[in-house]
């Protein structure tokens, strides 16, 4: 029985966050347990859409001539960086019972 991992998706790119099995996920070292947050199909997805958005953004700002030496090699890297991943939650949980009598 494969053990089941959460791939996270990306609603940037409309994918939809389920269960894969352990052995889809891709490893990665920078992570906490050395796997990726989403399975090979998806991170493919993600990479692709990142990829296309980068390039869609290179076109809008009309700088197309740094765009001779562009080729594309089967391994993407996974740089993908999120800012402020970090979790800061404070318990305001005072409950305070009223003196009766
Ligand atoms: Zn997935």
């Amino acid at each position: 029985m494969a053990e089941l991992r959460k791939c996270i998706g990306s609603a940037r790119f409309g994918i939809e966050p389920h269960d894969a099995p352990v052995e889809d996920f891709p490893s990665q070292p920078s992570q906490k347990d050395g796997l990726g947050r989403m399975c090979k199909t998806q991170w493919n997805q993600y990479t692709a859409g990142l990829a296309r958005e980068a390039k869609t953004r290179k076109a809008a700002e009309g700088d197309v001539a740094a765009e001779a030496a562009a080729t594309e090699s089967g391994t993407p890297a996974p740089t993908a960086k999120r800012p402020g991943a970090g979790r800061t939650r404070k318990k305001a949980d005072v409950a305070q019972e009223p003196a009766t009598g």
